[in-house]
């Protein structure tokens, strides 16, 4: 391993020690992180670089062809670490590009971040400062978007790092410090150990001596575990500076022994020279110069053969100086002056370089240090305007939902309103047409009613007209408004109200009511016939009931005549046979429960058929009315007069018993036949006839045959006798 050729000069020894192998090993937890899968090359790398290095190119190569960019994402940061180890910076920083442009074009955030660090970290050591900040803050901006707190801290690492190598104590104390505060729980041994390790530093250079040995002992502990010995080594010559600034040999010289463990377990001259070194200080500190010059030696030797001139003419001027000290005249010393002049040419001819060079980075460091505040800024601002953004995002996108929900809300309430305004329009519409359903259907009831020749109404649960129809109308004199809501008993009065409550109740009831009634209506008489219909509401309850009244005075009327016709003779408006006959058989019957005497009187007009024949038939008609008429005069009311036949008629009537009934028949037909010899006028000419009457009077139960033919055989015995004149028949 060769030395980096351009690091700054530092202040102290121990600075360039911590320097050099800050370089050399210092960044060799940069790329180990959790978050992203590894390579096995690079774990292989960090003890056979040059091997890996070797194997590399086809693989890279091979993936490249094949266009497997996440394999080449890993293979380029396999070569950056294995750079890193062999300490080619250019090629660091070269594949650590290449794997963050295969990394970003795979798609692969925590690989495309380790790139940048790799690359970050090839640039820094070549002291560039600017870009490899620039890289760190790039990785700083991304892993605000994808998080990962072991890469946040080695970030913070690598910012730290560079303020160390920059002189800038306190500043690579605070990034350490955030390192560890981003790194929290997380079990990154080797990150945590390189911060503790650059807190340490940095608080050895600040002067706090305790706070430094306490962060470097906590960097040893966790180092120990990983067992990375160049780490090791590193953070015991650390401890080793310190422990020489306050005089504690202990520690100095338990340190250097540890570095010299871990430079024969490693076989590495650096190392070795470098406890060499440590072990003589404290020889000389001590005045054991024999012990100081053997330990001096050994180190200039080691640091010569790792090509370690500005080291190994360090230590070389404390061997000469020792060597003086120790025997003045000495006379061996010829080689190793003539070596230093050497040294001292080419030291200083590097030097002269390297202080340009270290102006020039001290200036550009002045420029980069406000580069870096202002990508900080800038950083702090991204970040800033990202959660402004984020903010704004959110409420737009809070906006865009409000508004969107309120759309919703406001679209439903409009969609609802459509429908309920479709709905209250439909319901509006069957409303009207219901209405005018209901209008037509009213309008034909009422036309129907109304041409009905009948009174059609309605009458509620508490007896008042609701309806009712022309028919009434007239029939009463009056109009509608004069009978809805007026109760029947007011309309019809109190009489009719009597005869009709009945009904009413009963159809109230539930009861289908129909009955016949007569009234006088108007100065008539008004025969009608009622149906009382109940009305029952949707829970059956009867609410009312509807009444339809026909007139049946023409009918009755008629029934009435019919009933003349059949039982008056239509010429002398007396009892017809069968009047006379159901009359008979009613006497006779009740004369089976109550005691009766009927007495008979049959008539027979004498010598009609010569009026007949000589005045005509309107004479002999005019006869027999005047003889009916003449024959009611002579009985009582209660008696029955009956024509039934030509000229025959009959008288039938009920007495008490046989003896009033003989004088009462004997009393009617000499009443008759007296009345009968005054003529009957027609027009001027007067008409002449008799009667000859036969009685027959029974007071016994009998057959009405044998009554009736026991009257006509006396009647056969009047005319017999010469006419009119009666006869009765021999008492039962
Ligand atoms: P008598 O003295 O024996 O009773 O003889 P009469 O002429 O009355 O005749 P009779 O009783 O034997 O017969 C009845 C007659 O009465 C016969 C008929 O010419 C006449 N007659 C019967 N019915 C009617 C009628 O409705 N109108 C008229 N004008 N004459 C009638
Ligand atoms: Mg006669």
């Amino acid at each position: 391993m060769t030395a980096p050729s351009s690091r700054p000069r530092s202040r102290s020894a121990a600075l360039l020690i911590a320097g050099a192998l800050l370089a050399c090993v210092g960044s060799a937890a940069w790329a180990v992180v959790s978050e992203a899968e590894r390579h096995p090359l690079e774990a292989e790398a960090l003890a056979e670089p040059e091997q890996v290095l070797a194997k590399l190119p086809p693989l890279i190569a091979d993936a490249e062809s094949r266009g497997a960019k996440r394999e080449l994402a890993l293979l380029e940061l396999a070569r950056a670490n294995a750079c890193r180890v062999v300490a080619n910076w250019d090629c660091q920083r070269d594949a650590g590009r290449a794997a963050q442009m295969a990394a970003d074009e795979s798609g692969e955030p925590f690989l495309a971040i380790r790139a940048l660090i790799a690359e970050s970290r090839g640039l820094m050591a070549k002291q560039q400062y600017s870009p490899g900040g620039q890289l760190l803050a790039e990785a700083e901006r991304r892993l605000r978007r994808t998080p990962s707190p072991a890469l946040m801290a080695d970030v913070q690492l690598g910012y730290s790092s560079m303020s160390n190598s920059l002189g800038r104590h306190e500043l690579a104390r605070t990034y350490a410090d955030r390192g560890l505060s981003a790194l929290g729980d997380v079990s990154e041994p080797l990150v945590r150990a390189r911060l503790l390790r650059n807190r340490g530093r940095a608080e050895a250079r600040l002067g706090r001596i305790d706070e430094a040995r306490e962060s470097l002992r906590l960097a040893i502990s966790v180092a120990a575990a990983i067992k990375d010995p160049k780490l090791s080594a590193e953070l015991d010559l650390e401890l080793a500076r310190i422990a020489r600034d306050q005089g504690d040999v202990a520690t100095q010289r338990a340190s250097a022994e540890r570095v010299l463990a871990l430079a024969d377990q490693f076989g590495h001259a650096q190392l070795r020279a470098l406890g060499s070194e440590v072990l003589g200080q404290i020889a000389r500190d001590q005045q054991d110069l024999a012990g100081a010059e053997a330990a001096f030696q050994t180190a200039t030797e080691q640091f010569r053969q790792a090509g370690l001139d500005a080291e190994e003419r360090r230590v070389l001027r404390e061997l000469i100086r020792v060597k003086l000290t120790r025997q003045p005249n000495r006379g061996d010393l010829g080689p190793q002056t003539q070596r230093l002049l050497e040294l001292d040419e080419v030291v200083d001819s590097r030097d002269r370089a390297l202080i340009g060079e270290d102006v020039d980075a001290r200036l550009r460091y002045a420029e980069q240090e406000f580069e870096l505040q202002r990508l900080a800024k800038e950083t702090e601002l991204a970040g800033e305007r990202e959660k402004a953004l984020a903010a704004s995002n959110r409420l737009r996108l809070m906006l865009i939902g409000a508004v969107v929900a309120g759309l919703c809300v406001i679209g439903g309430f409009l969609y609802q309103q459509r429908r309920a305004n479709t709905r209250l329009s439909r319901a509006y519409e069957r409303a009207q047409q219901s209405e005018a359903a209901l209008a037509a259907s009213q309008q034909r009831l009422r036309a129907i009613t109304d041409n009905i020749p009948a009174i059609v109404s309605h009458v509620d649960r508490n007896e008042r007209y609701t309806f009712s129809n022309a028919y009434m109308h007239r029939l009463f004199g009056t109009n509608e408004s004069n009978i809805v809501g007026r109760s029947v008993r007011e309309m019809r009065g109190e009489a009719v109200y009597a005869t009709l409550a009945p009904n009413i109740h009963r159809a109230l009831a539930g009861e289908t009511v129909n009955f016949e009634g007569q009234a006088m209506l108007a100065g008539r008489a008004f025969h009608y016939q009622t149906s009382y219909i109940p009305e029952h509401d949707a829970n059956g309850e009867v609410c009312g009931f509807f009444a339809l009244t026909f007139d049946i005075t023409r009918l009755k009327l008629a029934e009435a005549q019919l009933e003349r016709e059949a039982r008056f003779d239509p010429l002398t408006g007396v009892a017809n046979r069968r009047h006379f006959e159901e009359r008979l058989a009613l006497a006779i019957a009740r004369g089976r429960h109550q005691p009766v005497a009927l007495a008979v009187l049959y008539l027979d007009i004498d010598f009609l058929k010569p009026i007949n024949d000589r005045y005509g038939h309107a004479a002999g008609d005019l006869v027999i009315r005047s003889f009916a008429e003449r024959v009611v005069g002579c009985v009582r009311d209660a008696d029955l007069v009956a024509r039934i036949g030509g000229d025959e008629f009959v008288v039938l009537s009920e007495h008490v018993d046989a003896e009033e009934a003989n004088e009462a028949a004997e009393h009617t037909a000499r009443a008759v036949i007296a009345l009968m010899s005054e003529p009957v006028m027609f027009g001027e000419i007067a008409l002449r006839s008799g009667v000859s009457i036969g009685i027959a009077v029974t007071q016994s139960v009998q057959q009405a045959d044998t009554l009736i033919a026991e009257a006509d055989r006396a009647l056969y015995a009047a005319k017999a006798a010469g006419r009119n004149t009666w006869r009765r028949a021999d008492a039962h």
